[in-house]
């Protein structure tokens, strides 16, 4: 029986091993690869690196949990369930321990426009609090697929560039939302984009009019899904929109003992803050198996 399993080696997951393993806990990380951290090619923003690959953090993560005996194994895991020990399922493999730290994250949405891959993360961003600002003054669209697309290219050209075109993806937009748009001096395009147009910069974006719109970034609001599989049947509760976790302050789900860290809770999507939340779990489950040791349970 492990003291605790983790679900993930993103930022969240790697945080939380490194803080048990160091506690000398009994740790268990299940990994199936991938993860949304790996296609930040650079990050600017976390404390003491002016910039580093999203795949560097993961790589030098993975070494420290486990120079701290934290074991590893690359596998999918596939359900959880609680009864006194939560157990945990992969395809060949079946595992006990008594918490569980959910740290799988979040994939995003793409929308079906070609040539998107070899920008991503670099001028192909979706994040305004991660990339936004690799846009400052440059000529840029932003496409999205919900009305929360208008408010990014309103928060866009406060914070970062005059120069920008909308385009709304496949849904019409409301006469208030072209008002204000035109207000700020947005220009608004509503024909369908199909392709991006560069290669080791960007150039444009296609039309399917063939007409190309030059811009040198795109910012793409397509919303995201969760890497939650696994948690179907256990009922936990969610926000209002019934779309992600809720959690206490240490980010405790609504099973005891279950913690969900990083995007897949309703806090912000960003690898520090799934670092921190990943510390805060393990310190709390740390405290709560020395309750447990010194009440003469877990024995
Ligand atoms: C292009 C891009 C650029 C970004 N830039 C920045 C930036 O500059 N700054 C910033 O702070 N944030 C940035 N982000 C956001 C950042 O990537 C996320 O906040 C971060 O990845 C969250 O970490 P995580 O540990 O929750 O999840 P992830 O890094 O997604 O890790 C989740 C892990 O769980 C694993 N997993 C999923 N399901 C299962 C399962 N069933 N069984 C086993 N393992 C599973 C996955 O394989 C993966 O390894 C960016 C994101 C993208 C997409």
């Amino acid at each position: 029986v492990y003291d605790c399993i983790i679900i993930g080696a993103g930022p969240g997951g790697l945080q939380a091993a490194i803080y048990l393993g160091r506690y000398n806990r009994k740790v268990l990380l299940l990994d199936r690869s991938g993860g949304r951290t790996r296609h930040a090619r650079r990050i600017e923003n976390f404390l003491t690196h002016r910039a580093i690959s999203g795949q560097e953090i993961i790589d030098r993560g993975m070494e420290q949990a486990r120079s701290h005996n934290v074991l590893l194994e690359n596998k999918r895991v596939d359900s959880l369930q609680k009864d006194v020990l939560f157990t945990v399922m992969t395809a060949d493999s079946v595992y006990r321990s008594r918490y569980v730290i959910v740290s799988s994250g979040v994939y995003d949405n793409f929308p079906p426009i070609k040539n998107i891959f070899p920008f991503l993360g670099e001028s192909y961003i979706t994040c305004l609090d991660c990339d936004g600002y690799k846009t400052t003054d440059k000529r840029i669209v932003v496409i999205g697929d919900n009305l929360q697309s208008v408010n990014i290219a309103l928060a866009m050209k406060q914070l970062f560039t005059r120069d920008i075109t909308y385009i709304p993806y496949r849904f019409s937009l409301p006469d208030a939302a072209e008002e204000v748009l035109e207000d700020e001096g947005i220009q608004l395009i509503t024909v369908e984009p199909v392709n991006i147009i560069g290669n080791e910069k960007m150039e444009a974006i296609e039309l399917r009019s063939g007409e190309h719109v030059p811009c040198e970034a795109i910012m793409a609001s397509f919303g995201t899904k969760l890497n939650d599989e696994f948690l179907s049947g256990l009922n936990l509760k969610k926000d209002s929109g019934d779309f992600k976790y809720v959690v206490n302050a240490s980010c405790e789900s609504s099973l005891r003992g279950l913690y969900i860290v990083g995007p897949l809770n309703t806090g912000q999507d960003q690898v520090v803050i799934a670092a921190g939340e990943g510390a805060i779990a393990a310190i709390d489950i740390n405290k709560r198996l020395l309750e447990e040791k010194d009440a003469g349970e877990g024995e």
